[in-house]
């Protein structure tokens, strides 16, 4: 037996079997290649699913989460460090966003989020059945909250009482989001791109007509940018595609291109009005470890580029899927945008992406029949020839 199989029969005798994982083991990575531990090397367009967006081997990275290990790991929220003032300049500066609660994970910041609606509107009317709007085919996370604002019933039904007053709505379509307010509606919750539903972009119209029934009603607009964000679209967040600017946002995934961590952002009114001293907190989040490697993470999104690389090469990708779209029969759609794209087949995608790792490319699905392409961000038009090149024999 060899050893990458002795260590996928210890695997599954020891951690819970709750993914159902490629025969796999991943030792290390240089650029966007993987090596697994027989020494293998994999093309990756999965990057962690959207996490490792700089490449790995990155030495700047490395050195910088090196160098605050040296120096401190922790500290508490209860006082300041300056990896996490500097962190929270560096989100707020990319976003536009007023203010920051640093987590540990995407859910986290879903969590968090949905917490700042619920006490904006308690400070508005003292209500406590308010509802939330989220949509459909959904991805937001596995944390009771989280999962609850989740649109995909299978993921929540074995644990159903979910958070109450969610309401689900169709995506990308405004009537059945009028449809749903009413006076107990605190907020309108979507990813601006979603992910794990398929890669479904949220669309121009429907977005800004969102943000006008917002207003109009003084809902908050919540939109997840925890995997479509942090460059993935070409810009820092999806939503500065169009300039239309959530009430409260959440990151994580790129954000920290490797050490674990999330944040919700809101406007300097909803800060001003929603979570106190004593509504929330964390041990972990926003320590000087995770301050260290956002900070480093925004120096090399301006030093590399990464944004206009992204709009440049997931332009070439688009392009490319496209004509693979017309060529095949079986393709349903081609959708997305910059470097968060998706294939649906008029079939299960599995054995195209067992192939494809056979032959040494990392692909991941999105739902059954949808091939998902997240590549890191400094990816090059090089790197899309070869994908495809083994993609094309794959198909
Ligand atoms: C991955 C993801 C989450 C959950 O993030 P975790 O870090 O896994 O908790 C939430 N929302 C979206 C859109 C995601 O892609």
């Amino acid at each position: 037996m060899g050893q990458m199989q002795e260590y996928n029969n210890e695997a599954e005798a020891a951690l819970l079997h709750t993914y159902n994982r490629y025969q796999v083991v991943f030792d290390h990575g240089e650029g966007v290649h993987l090596y697994d531990i027989e020494g293998k090397s994999y093309l990756d367009f999965v990057s962690g699913i959207g996490v490792f967006a700089l490449g790995y081997g990155n030495k700047e990275y490395n050195d910088a989460v090196k160098a605050q290990v040296d120096k401190i790991l922790h500290t508490s929220n209860y006082y300041y460090n300056v990896p996490a003032i500097e962190a929270a300049k560096a989100v707020k500066k990319a976003s536009g966003m007023d203010r920051v609660f640093f987590t540990n994970s995407g859910a986290e910041a879903v969590e968090g989020a949905i917490k700042t609606a619920r006490k904006y509107a308690y400070l508005k009317d003292g209500r406590t059945d308010h509802e939330i709007i989220a949509m459909e085919h959904s991805f937001h996370g596995r944390t009771m909250g989280a999962l609850s604002v989740t649109g995909k019933k299978a993921y929540r039904e074995a644990f159903e009482p979910m958070i109450g007053n969610i309401r689900f709505a169709e995506y990308n379509d405004i009537e059945s989001v009028k449809a749903l307010v009413n006076e107990k509606t605190c907020a309108i919750l979507m990813e601006t791109v979603q992910g794990e539903g398929g890669i479904y972009p949220g669309q121009e119209s429907f977005l800004k007509e969102v943000r006008a029934l917002c207003d109009e009603k003084d809902i908050l607009l919540i939109f997840d940018e925890i995997q479509c964000g942090m460059g993935r679209t070409g810009e820092y967040y999806a939503w500065q595609r169009y300039g239309v600017k959530p009430d409260v946002m959440t990151t994580a995934k790129a954000l920290g291109c490797g050490v674990p961590v999330g944040a919700f952002l809101m406007t300097e009114k909803v800060g001003q009005h929603s979570l106190v001293a004593g509504d929330h907190g964390t041990t972990y989040g926003g320590n000087p470890l995770a301050g260290a490697a956002i900070v480093e993470v925004f120096r090399q999104f301006e030093d590399k580029k990464v944004l206009e690389n992204v709009r440049r090469v997931g332009a070439y990708l688009y392009k490319k899927l496209d004509e693979i779209a017309a060529a095949q029969t079986d393709v349903v759609e081609h959708r997305g945008v910059g470097l968060i794209q998706g294939l649906e087949f008029d079939h299960p995608v599995a054995e195209i992406i067992n192939k494809a790792l056979d032959k040494g490319l990392v692909l991941i699905n999105a739902g059954t029949n949808i091939i998902r392409f997240l590549p890191p961000l400094v990816i090059t038009e090089a790197d899309v020839d070869a994908m495809l090149e083994i993609l094309k024999e794959c198909l």
